[in-house]
């Protein structure tokens, strides 16, 4: 499978790392990991890196804000980084986000290079240029758009991944399925999480991912139909970080699917059929959801990224397999797929 140069996927780190040194020179290399991603991940490679220094923050999606992009900046500051010099960021979704927008607000902007070690961020976080961090309770609320020089995908990282997190990367993998490939839908959802094959799986996403971000690198039409899920999930996720009960994200995204499958039906794109044969699956790999009440949830709707004016607008497959967007969606109807969602 071909994907855009700079993007890599391979079983071997070693491979990975040097491919990409050899064609490079920086001026300094700092390595960003955060707690967990330092220990597992980090130690794999540390010893194929060119001499480095390494940042290393707090894990987690509570710290994706002002204050650890703020210590990123700091260190790169007293370590005097200059514009010829590249931040390797070793870590998930978080780490992505936060560690490429640092990079490319750093001095208006230094070389970065992804190493994703979740499921998640090798199948959809560090494909497509999307940075940012988290602000005042809204996800992704200050952000900008800008690529890694590189993405270097090692499946071997998810080998010390937890459980939970693996089956939370799995939903943007199915949700990949559900708008563009039907076959695949079909051989995936005879398997639970654990029995999948992520190789393969991580090259479809990736090849899906790249080939839509390259048609609309600015989210301007098509790109919009990878927001399934995520107009609702997004929501369901900003109003549990607020509680002691927190979604990952593959989770707030898989219930966002089933709410917004429902959705799809009413309106009459999809079948009833593969509404049900979407939310069985679903309900199989991550049960059920605990939703927040129409008082927390639709301030959170209403502060959607996607929305134009006071219209809520979705992505939304009109069968298994394919997906249309810009689908306007009344406040009425979110609240009928919340209720449905609590069922
Ligand atoms: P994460 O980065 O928080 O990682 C999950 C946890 O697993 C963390 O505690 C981390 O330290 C740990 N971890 C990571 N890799 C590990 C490994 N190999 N072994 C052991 N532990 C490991 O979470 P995530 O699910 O990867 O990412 C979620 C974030 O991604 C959200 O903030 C979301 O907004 C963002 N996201 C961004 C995009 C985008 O296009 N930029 C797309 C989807 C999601």
């Amino acid at each position: 499978m071909i994907f855009p140069e700079g993007i890599q996927v391979h079983s071997d780190p070693e491979e990975l790392l040097t491919l990409f040194f050899n064609k490079r020179q920086y001026s300094k290399v700092m390595v960003l990991a955060d707690r967990n991603t330092a220990g597992s991940c980090y130690s794999l490679v540390r010893e194929h890196l060119p001499a480095h220094e390494l940042i290393e923050v707090a894990a987690g999606e509570e710290h994706k804000n002002l204050e650890t992009a703020t210590e990123i900046w700091r260190k790169l500051t007293t370590a005097n980084l200059d514009r010829s010099s590249v931040l390797f960021i070793i870590g998930g979704g978080v780490l992505g986000d936060l560690g490429g927008f640092c990079a490319s607000t750093f001095k208006r902007g230094i070389d970065f290079v992804l190493m994703p070690t979740t499921l998640l961020s090798q199948v959809d976080a560090s494909i497509g240029g999307k940075l940012g961090i988290d602000f005042m309770g809204y996800k992704n609320h200050i952000g900008v758009f800008r690529e890694p020089v590189a993405t270097l995908i090692c499946p071997l990282f998810l080998k010390s991944l937890p459980d939970r997190e693996l089956r939370s990367g799995f939903a943007e993998v199915i949700k990949h399925c559900l708008i563009s490939d039907a076959e695949k839908w079909e051989l995936i959802r005879t398997k639970g999480y654990q029995e999948q094959d992520w190789e393969m799986l991580i090259r479809h996403s990736v090849a899906f991912k790249t080939s839509v971000v390259s048609k609309d690198p600015l989210e301007k039409g098509l790109r919009k139909i990878l927001n399934f899920g995520h107009t609702i999930g997004h929501a369901l996720e900003a109003c549990s970080l607020q509680t002691s009960n927190r979604l990952f994200h593959g989770e707030a995204i898989a219930a966002g699917m089933i709410a917004e499958s429902f959705i799809s039906s009413e309106l009459g794109l999809m079948s009833s059929g593969d509404e049900t044969e979407v939310k069985t699956y679903l309900r199989r790999i991550y049960g059920t959801t605990e939703v927040p009440s129409l008082a927390e949830f639709m301030p959170a709707i209403r502060q959607d990224k996607k929305n134009v004016g006071k219209k809520i607008l979705m992505a939304l497959p009109d069968r298994i397999g394919n997906a249309v967007w810009d689908i306007e969606v009344s406040e009425e109807l979110v609240n009928e797929a919340l209720k449905r969602l609590a069922m």
